[in-house]
Formats: structure tokens, C-alpha cells, sequence
């Protein structure tokens, strides 16, 4: 039987590489309003691709007030089977500036065994593997499979929640595949277990009415800009660790991620240190991090010799699994209006509460997802965290309390510089994920 789903996944694997270029070309851009038209034929086009896939059953579904369009297609249980959902997204992040990519970004290119271009990996490949597996089967999967294509995820799928609301039946599943995280490094296929949660918010510091001269002044007088440093400087202790109370931290995990692999992976240029103590899987993915994003001051182009009566950074917090959004978001506000240096007059603009979330990764599905991944990888399935925050994955969880939740990857690896320039999917690791995801369906099979 694996024999014959590995040699037809072989055999569809070419047309789908061809879908998943073209796929490529279309620029759905979610965060751009001009590029409506283009989310709208990413949408179609999905949709058509699976209509060819031995389904009538497909529907792009619009109906959600604010939210993109979504891609639908139902593929009904074999009596005593279960269903199974196959999630991933159509839009894409903006290209960012075109000079820094070495191709342009909407004409998929391959080089050294990678396939270049915006949605490669992220996540027009889960698309794709979806696509391979229903083909490998024919159109007839032997499980109820629902593949779930959402327009929205990289504007933090804003209407998801509603949208699972109103389509609850038409969705409900006993597994959810979320074919949309990375693997931890090349060829090691990984089941993402927890996901950061993450608070923002904006901080303004005010010390004077209006600017004046340093001369005449400083020396006295506070700037503003100074002690919003003084503030910024106030989110870590000396060692780098997060120095906000009342964040949480998790258990540490059991992967280990070596400081060096990690260093070059982050790009953590020679002698500059690492922030925190404690395993690097700790730090990353179980602990609190603390970033100042960006700060309005005068520009050094525009510099003369005043103090600046106001200035204004904005701060993002990432929270460890178990925290609570809410209560962390005003542990922040609490912090920098507690640390606030000489008086100066505090505005805190609260942004952004996402959870965190932490899969419990055991039973039937989570034992059929590392058969399938060790037989098409040939290496052990790992659990991992992610620093990040996937909205995504706590809408789901929430929605379908009952369901497995396995976060997958359809290829994506470290190289994948998802979001940036260049992004990129290594075409092994996709073939290997489009098989991992086909045996998955025969594991599920009653
Ligand atoms: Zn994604």
C-alpha cells in the first residue's frame, strides 16, 4: 500500500509543481486593498483546482463581513470513516522592496533544489500538498477529507472566528491538518505543539510642553527621548531575560536547539550575545521576549540642538504557552507606567491580545501522524514550539474543542525566509510532505 501511494504520488507530483508556479504568479496580497482582484483569482483559481480533483463539492465563500474569500471542497466520509480537515492559506505577505530578491517574486524560479517565489512555502505549497494527496487518491480519499483554503491568514485572520461560527457543520472534522508551520531543519519532519501568544502596545513619554534649547536647558530639563530609553531599557534585566512581572513561562521542551544552529539561523552576527539564560528551546519558545519595534523621535537628519518634549515606541510582547492575553497585555501597561523615569506623563495605546497555545499531542491521530511522517521522511516525526503566534491554530481549537489539532509543514524549513525576501521551498522536503500527507489519510482510515 505505501509502495503504491508513494509511486502515485510520484506520478502527480509534476502537474501539481505546475499548479502550485502558477499558483505563485497571482499576487494575493491580503494587507493591500489594490490587490483585491488578485486575492479574488488566487481564491479561483484554488477553487478550479480542486473542482478537477473528483469534487462538485467546492465553494468560495465570501460571506463573512471585513473577510477575504475562502475556498471550500468536500470530499464526503466512506460510511464508518472519519473526516479529516486540510487547512492552508491562498494569500500571501506584500514582496517587501523587489531588489531583495535575487528573482522577482512573482515568477517562481528554482535554484540549487528550491523553488523561489512569494507563497512558495508560505502557504500556497499547503495548497498543493493537499492537492497531491487528493490526486494520489483519485478524488477518492479514504477518509471524509475538507480542505479549508483561507484568503485572510496573513492579516492575522481577522474574521476566522465569525467565519468558523457560521460554518461550524460544513467544517466540523475529527482531525485538523494545519498544513502551515515550518519544519525545525531540513528533512526532519515536525508536528508544531505550542505557539507563542503575543500583547502590543504603544508608549509615549511626555517631559515638556514644547521642544527648548538643550543649551539653556538640558542639564535640567528631561527630554523625552531620553527617558523612553531609560524606560525601553527597563523590559530586561542585565542577563537579557524579560524583567516584566506577572509574564508566565512554560516547562521547557524536550527538543534540543543547538546555540549554534540557532545563532546562524537567526543571524546573530559573532560576539554579540545571546539574550537570557537557559536552553535555547527554552528561551524561544517557552519563556516571555520583549522587542522594541519602533520609535518616533526626531530623525538624526533633522536633529538640532532641542529637547524633545515627546516620544513614542511601540512594543510587542511574545507569550509563553499557559499565559493569559489580557492579564499580560495589562502587566505591560502596568510595567511602563510603574518604570516611567523623572515623572515624565505616560499614554499607553493597548494594541493587539493573542493567545498562546499548547497542543496536547497524544492519542490515535497524533500516533497515525508519526507513522506516516517516519515513512515518508525516513526520520523520526519531532515535536516543537514555535516563538511565533498562529491566530489560526487557537480559532480551530476553539471552534472544535474535540478534534486532533497537528500543525504541519508542506515543506518549509528554516531556508524558507517566510515573510522575507526570497522565500523559498526545497523541493524534497515538499515531495516528502505531499507523501507524509497522503499516507496520513491511509493511517486515519478505519
Ligand atoms: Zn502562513
Amino acid at each position: 500500500m505505501t509502495d503504491a501511494l508513494r509511486e502515485a504520488v510520484r506520478q502527480v507530483l509534476p502537474g501539481v509543481r505546475a499548479d502550485l508556479e502558477a499558483l505563485i504568479r497571482v499576487r494575493s496580497v491580503s494587507a493591500d486593498p489594490g490587490a483585491a482582484a488578485e486575492v479574488r483569482r488566487s481564491a479561483a483559481m484554488t477553487a478550479d483546482l480542486f473542482r478537477g480533483v473528483g469534487t462538485p463539492a467546492v465553494e468560495i465563500l465570501d460571506d463573512v463581513d471585513g473577510g477575504q474569500p475562502a475556498v471550500l471542497a468536500r470530499y464526503p466520509a466512506p460510511p464508518g470513516a472519519p473526516t479529516v480537515l486540510l487547512y492552508a492559506h491562498h494569500d500571501v505577505q506584500p514582496a517587501g522592496d523587489p531588489a531583495g530578491w535575487l528573482s522577482p517574486p512573482f515568477e517562481p524560479a528554482e535554484r540549487d533544489g528550491r523553488l523561489y517565489g512569494r507563497g512558495s512555502s508560505d502557504d500556497k505549497a499547503g495548497i498543493a500538498a493537499h492537492l497531491a494527496a487528493l490526486r494520489a487518491y483519485g478524488g477518492r480519499p479514504p477518509v471524509g477529507v475538507t480542505v479549508f483554503v483561507e484568503g485572510e491568514e496573513e492579516i492575522g485572520s481577522p474574521t476566522l472566528g465569525a467565519f468558523l461560527e457560521r460554518h461550524r457543520e460544513r467544517l466540523a472534522a475529527d482531525v485538523i491538518v494545519l498544513a502551515d508551520s515550518g519544519n525545525f531543519e531540513l528533512g526532519r519532519p515536525t508536528l508544531t505543539t505550542s505557539l507563542r501568544g503575543l500583547v502590543d502596545c504603544v508608549v509615549e513619554l511626555r517631559t515638556l510642553r514644547h521642544a527648548v534649547h538643550s543649551g539653556g536647558y538640558g542639564g535640567a530639563a528631561p527630554d523625552a527621548l531620553t527617558a523612553l530609553c531609560r524606560l525601553l531599557a527597563t523590559l530586561h534585566d542585565e542577563q537579557g531575560n524579560v524583567a516584566i512581572d506577572g509574564l508566565a513561562s512554560a516547562e521547557p521542551p524536550q527538543v534540543d536547539y543547538p546555540e549554534e544552529q540557532f545563532r546562524a539561523e537567526a543571524s546573530v552576527l559573532d560576539g554579540v550575545q545571546l539574550l537570557g539564560h537557559g536552553a535555547v528551546a527554552q528561551r524561544v519558545w517557552a519563556r516571555p521576549a520583549a522587542t522594541v519595534l519602533a520609535i518616533d523621535a526626531t530623525r538624526v537628519a533633522d536633529a538640532s540642538n532641542t529637547l524633545a518634549p515627546v516620544a513614542r515606541a511601540k512594543i510587542s510582547v511574545r507569550l509563553a504557552p499557559g499565559d493569559d492575553p489580557v492579564r499580560a497585555r495589562a502587566a505591560l501597561a502596568r510595567h511602563l507606567r510603574d518604570h516611567a523615569p523623572w515623572g515624565a506623563r505616560v499614554e499607553i495605546v493597548e494594541g493587539e491580545a493573542g493567545p498562546p497555545y499548547a497542543i496536547q499531542a497524544r492519542g490515535a491521530a497524533f500516533e497515525a501522524a508519526h507513522t506516516a511522517f517516519r515513512q515518508a521522511f525516513g526520520s523520526d516525526l519531532i515535536e516543537a514550539g514555535n516563538g511565533g503566534s498562529i491566530p489560526f491554530v487557537a480559532a480551530f481549537a476553539e471552534a472544535y474543542p474535540a478534534a486532533a489539532i497537528l500543525v504541519t509543514s508542506a515543506g518549509a524549513d528554516p531556508d524558507s525566509r517566510a515573510h522575507g525576501a526570497d522565500e523559498s521551498l526545497h523541493l524534497g522536503d515538499f515531495e516528502r510532505a505531499c507523501l507524509a500527507e497522503t499516507l496520513l489519510l491511509t493511517e486515519l482510515a478505519p
